[in-house]
């Protein structure tokens, strides 16, 4: 069995998770559900990111510990993911001690191979950015400019992580590797940054006063170790680095690392030096995703605008989420989530192309067919066409994360379905007693409907779930289904009728 290893960013839980988080760990979902019906061996992690000053301050705010207020977090991105169907094999935490032990192993052996050294650090440290900020880089009124706050003078004893040792091999695996990065822009810009001499050597620890809740470097308490270490390990410590080979060597390298192109930096030249000097194998693909506006504006606190995923899906359901972030978008660029079009897009594809089909199908299978999937028939060689046509660009569409493509080719064959059961009229064939053709005609709308099931289970499982079980599959086919065992519909099968799948989205309270 081939094995499919993906990973997301791990996001920070100074606050609550808000759409944008939602929308990567959608998107591993998606390709983790699309890899198991592959029949793949698939582990998909995700997890939150618990250490840092701002961690440590808005724990204080909310007058807890860090660890309770990192475990109230890390429990509202949990119950959060499990909202939007989001079916992960492992929520990694950074203060879980697996973790914990795990991140000073790796200092360790970044230290024994020669990649650390302690140095003496001047510089201005930006607290928002928990980051040093270079001078010139400042506004004209001396602040940092993604947080319009003046950064503090700096000076500390700290270890160092000799990244000019890795520049070049970095380079070289960019360069001979067409598709470790996408997208490709990302990929020219990372090159460059490597060719410009003031990427230089960056400290990996920081003094206990100027950070606490971190992870200390073993033997050195008044020494933290900083975010790159802590944070980016994770994709290793969560399969057992250091504390199960076998099954570390089982998944790693990870097939797809899936990040916001904001922390492309980070993760391919960074975290790739880290691998190198761990002497470890390099992932097969770092993929750098576009970012969600809301409205056409960024997401941010101070706007407002922040979505909370789990209102949403209260509001209209994991289903309808799920399938307008990923119909209506470009995952490699940007784009917006807007209401307006969030409810005609759900309207138009959902409840009127794709659930009339499967309601009036069902309908007629009940009441021409006697309600079961009738004998196998000849397939109509234009949906035939179709079908395979569309299906063949689903596949190339999915493996290159082009998420919208896979869905448009879903509905071609949706819309051919409803063309092909409109023109056919199987209510006059029955009426003139052609029942034989009458159920050919229903028996080719139920093939498709499961063909479409099958190809939109990845963005929507509960809606093909449904699809499913009115198609008469059992609870236990179902899930073999999804797990990559061939489907056929049988015939003499009891249909279940249930009724529509999708209810429209009323727009009359919306336009108030
Ligand atoms: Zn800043």
């Amino acid at each position: 069995m081939k094995k499919f290893y993906i990973t997301t960013a791990i996001d920070y839980v100074n606050a609550k998770p808000h759409i944008g988080h939602a929308y990567e760990k959608i998107a591993a979902d998606i390709l983790s559900r699309y890899h198991k019906i592959q029949n793949e061996n698939v582990y998909f992690l995700t997890g939150v990111d618990e250490h840092g000053v701002k961690v440590e301050k808005a724990a204080l705010a909310a007058n807890l510990s860090p660890q309770e207020f990192c475990d109230n977090l890390a429990k509202s991105f949990q119950e959060a993911w499990n909202k939007l169907d989001i079916k992960y094999d492992k929520f990694i935490r950074t203060t879980s001690l697996e973790h914990k032990a795990s991140v000073q192993n790796i200092f360790l052996k970044l230290k024994a191979a020669g990649a650390l050294y302690k140095s003496k650090y001047n510089g201005l440290y930006c607290e928002g950015c928990e980051d040093f900020v270079r001078e010139r880089d400042l506004t004209d009124a001396k602040l940092c400019p993604n947080h319009l706050q003046e950064p503090k003078t700096i000076a500390e004893e700290n270890y160092f992580f000799a990244l000019s040792k890795y520049k070049a091999k970095i380079k070289t695996w960019l360069e001979n590797n067409d598709s470790v990065l996408y997208p490709l822009s990302r990929k020219n810009e990372v090159i460059n940054q490597l060719n410009d001499p003031e990427l230089a050597d960056f400290s990996i620890t920081r003094q206990r006063s100027s950070l606490n809740w971190g992870i200390a470097v073993p033997g050195e308490p008044e020494q933290i170790i900083y975010v790159w270490i802590d944070a980016l390990s994770n994709y290793i410590t969560a399969i057992g680095y250091d504390q199960n080979e076998e099954n570390l060597h089982k998944w790693w390298p990870a097939d797809i690392q899936l990040i916001g192109k904001d922390i492309t930096k980070f993760h391919s030249i960074y975290w790739i030096a880290m691998l190198i000097a761990l002497n470890l194998d390099l992932p097969k693909q770092i993929y750098a995703h576009g970012f969600l506006t809301i409205e056409g504006q960024k997401i941010s606190k101070s706007l407002g605008n922040i979505i909370d995923p789990v209102t949403l899906v209260d509001e209209f359901s994991a289903t309808a989420v799920r399938f307008y972030l990923f119909s209506q978008i470009n995952f490699d660029q940007d784009g917006d989530f807007s209401r307006l079009s969030f409810i005609n897009c759900i309207n138009a594809y959902l409840a009127n192309n794709l659930g009339n089909l499967l309601n009036r199908t069902i309908t007629m299978a009940d009441r021409y067919a006697n309600s079961e999937i009738p004998q196998v028939s000849p397939i109509d060689i234009t949906l035939k066409t179709i079908v395979e046509e569309n299906t063949v660009k689903y596949q190339n569409a999915m493996l290159n994360l082009q998420f919208n493509e896979a869905i448009n080719a879903t509905f071609r064959i949706v819309d051919a379905t409803n063309k092909y059961l409109n023109e056919s009229k199987p209510w006059t064939l029955f009426k003139e007693n052609k029942f034989n053709e009458t159920k050919t005609v229903l028996y080719n709308c139920l093939m498709m409907l499961n063909e479409i099931a099958i190809l939109m289970y990845p963005f929507t499982p509960k809606l093909s779930y449904d699809i499913f079980i009115q198609l008469g599959y059992s609870d236990s086919q179902i899930v073999k289904i999804t797990n990559g065992q061939t489907h056929k519909l049988i015939s003499g099968t009891i249909i279940n009728n249930n009724g529509p799948i999708f209810q429209r989205i009323e727009m009359a309270k919306e336009t108030v």
